[in-house]
């Protein structure tokens, strides 16, 4: 197989040459903006929703991507093609740029941009067909009025703190609350849960936009399954007939044991497994055209 070429500000490296200055404030501070997006079957997924978000992020921490929405769509795509893809993992970045040892950002004149692609397949294997079990952590989200969950930032520690916690009481997945005692999301999807026939899902001032939960909300929208935006506590969690998490790389999964609860039956439940089928129909089936048709 030949190396993997990255997207480096305009030109196409291989992969053991790809390499950041240790001066890039994406490095010294976590000071960047990212995105998660997949290609399925020759189409990327929510492009443009992916891209408008990394632009949003980016605006949210007074960054200017020297580039244009379009350029940043022509240079995804590119990446795929030169790598010939057709099923990725697609990992945009921009980096601050390269400064000097003090913080202040106007001492970073080029913002550093970047696109990784490259094959993953399902993130959690067998665990779609068995389910994952999650471990609420006592790290509390990022308070949306200090650091904002909406800000897909280059400073992951948040949730990094979380996944060591659920690691070391051996969960599969972390779930985060707020420090009012809202449930706020995974450590790197969004969650729903069913009670009852209804689906229920936490407003997004404690968690990521995500968008795969916005595609979950259209798509139960279209089954005419009730779905309600509203704060959820730990009481909710524990007592769900059913749990999934959504993310673009987690795409819709099943969460079965909470803390050492089972969530209904301890199995995948019918609404789980018509929102997976579904996410799957959709993601073969739409998006973006990598190759011409
Ligand atoms: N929350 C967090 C913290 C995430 O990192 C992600 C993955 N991007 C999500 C939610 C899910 O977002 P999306 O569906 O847009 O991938």
């Amino acid at each position: 197989m030949s190396e993997l070429l990255i997207y480096c500000n305009g030109e196409y490296v291989h992969k053991s040459k790809a390499s950041v200055s240790v001066f890039d404030h994406g490095f010294l501070y976590g000071d960047g903006v990212f995105e998660g997006i997949r290609a399925y079957n020759g189409r990327v997924f929510k492009l443009k929703e992916h891209l408008d978000r990394l632009y949003d992020s980016a605006k949210a921490i007074a960054l200017d991507i020297p580039m244009s929405k379009e350029e940043m769509s022509e240079a995804v795509l590119e990446t795929l093609r030169k790598n010939d893809l057709r099923d990725a993992y697609i990992r945009p970045l921009v980096t601050r740029g390269v400064g000097d040892l003090g913080l202040d950002p106007r001492k970073c004149p080029k913002p550093g941009v970047f696109i990784i692609a490259q094959y993953w397949g399902a993130m959690y294997g067998d665990l779609y067909e068995t389910g994952l079990t999650g471990v609420t952590v006592s790290v509390r989200r990022n308070a949306a009025d200090a650091l904002s969950p909406n800000i897909k930032s280059l400073n992951y520690l948040n949730n990094i703190l979380a996944k060591i916690e659920a690691n070391a009481k051996g969960g599969d997945e972390a779930i985060f609350f707020d420090s009012n005692g809202y449930l706020s999301e995974g450590s790197g999807d969004n969650i729903f849960i069913i009670k009852n026939g209804k689906v229920y899902t936490p407003p997004t001032i404690n968690n990521l936009k995500g968008i795969t939960r916005a595609t979950a909300i259209e798509l139960l929208e279209e089954m005419n399954i009730p779905i309600s935006v509203e704060n959820l506590g730990m009481f909710d969690l524990y007592t769900a007939d059913e749990i999934f998490v959504t993310g673009t790389a987690a795409e819709a999964a099943p969460l079965v044991k909470v803390d050492g609860r089972a969530i209904g039956n301890g199995k995948p439940g019918p609404v789980t497994k018509k929102m997976i089928k579904a996410f799957e129909v959709i993601t073969q089936n739409t998006g973006t055209p990598i190759y011409k048709e």
